[in-house]
């Protein structure tokens, strides 16, 4: 089940359902169009270097992703640097953190064509509708509290109460063995919301 290997170029799919929506939406958006645009580029390599993916698998991913609808020449030659970049290869050598979602939020809203920023802020309420049913969430009536928080601009509120519908099970497994502690603040990183729902799987 992959519960205590590495993050690799090939496995990285293999965590999806750990991840926020914000990073589930790039990570589709990235596999369907086998392209992201700066915003978009940034946020989802940022998340992925806070999960372990190494530089060279980073470049390994973004590459397998980006020649299907490029060469390699132009991959290697247009976005090779911007990656490098990330990890503090290349240019000022700076070793970038992973942006929270404050940072998120404050970067430019998405265009159409962009996949960054933040679903529970970004999306309309059908589109959100989709992504909360892909999540196994349909038909479930919590939703429409997820909905009302969007509306209200508590999208943190919204991501950590779909965290708990998603990780119910493993929220009540740990509360009724007393195995772990359940930390029940609210999400303000992609990489906590991840982070902890490896824990609750790891219990
Ligand atoms: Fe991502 Fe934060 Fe929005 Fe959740 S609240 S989807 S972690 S930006």
């Amino acid at each position: 089940n992959g519960e205590d290997s590495e993050v690799n170029s090939e496995n990285v799919n293999t965590f999806l359902s750990d991840m926020p929506l914000c990073m589930q939406r790039l990570m589709e958006g990235v596999s369907v169009n086998h392209h992201l645009k700066y915003g978009g580029r940034q946020q989802l390599a940022f998340f992925l270097k806070g999960i372990g993916l190494s530089a060279d698998e980073a470049l390994k991913f973004w590459r397998n992703q980006f020649t299907k609808s490029m060469s390699a020449e132009r991959f290697n030659k247009d976005y090779k640097y911007n990656f490098r970049h990330n990890y503090g290869l290349e240019g000022g050598r700076i070793n970038y953190k992973p942006w929270d979602c404050k940072t998120i939020m404050n970067k430019p809203n998405p265009t159409k064509s962009e996949y960054h920023g933040c679903p529970y802020r970004d999306l309309h309420r059908d589109e959100l509708l989709v992504m909360l049913g892909k999540l196994g969430l349909e038909g479930n009536r919590s939703t429409d509290d997820v909905l009302d928080l969007s509306n209200r601009g508590e999208y943190q509120a919204a991501c950590t109460k779909v965290f708990e519908l998603v990780n119910r099970d493993n929220i009540d497994y740990a509360l009724k063995t007393k195995s772990g502690n359940v930390d029940q603040s609210s999400i303000v990183h992609p990489n906590q919301y991840f982070d902890r729902s490896r824990y609750l799987k790891k219990l």
